[in-house]
């Protein structure tokens, strides 16, 4: 099994991984590059996108019904680094044409080659 599927079951099991604009967060999260290949993510951190994306999903239905879930945005639709890294990158990415926000300084780029 690839890597690659591996994440689609995910995505079908976490349907809310599939939702527009809440992409936003996962990467930033685990400190990968939202342009990176998910085929040359290594598996400890394949793993981390993928349990985060289920804690996540969870802390997302949490926060829905609380009403906060804006304020709980690490980077989506911010200007800086929570980490004190300066400003994030806002970029178009994707088939989905999703906007991403992500920081140069601490998400790893991993790139198939
Ligand atoms: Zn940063």
């Amino acid at each position: 099994m690839s890597s690659w599927n591996l994440l689609g079951k995910c995505y079908e099991k976490i349907p809310l991984l599939g939702s527009a604009d809440l992409w936003g967060d996962y990467p930033y999260r685990i400190r990968v590059d939202p342009r990176s290949a998910i085929g040359a993510l290594p598996a400890a951190r394949l793993r981390a996108l993928v349990g985060e994306a289920r804690q996540y999903s969870f802390d997302f239905l949490a926060w829905k019904r609380a009403f906060v879930l804006k304020k709980q945005w690490l980077v989506h639709a911010k200007r800086t680094c929570p980490r004190g890294h300066g400003a994030l990158v806002k970029e178009v990415l994707g088939a989905s044409q999703r906007r991403s926000f992500y920081c140069t300084q601490c998400q790893v780029l991993y790139a198939d080659d």
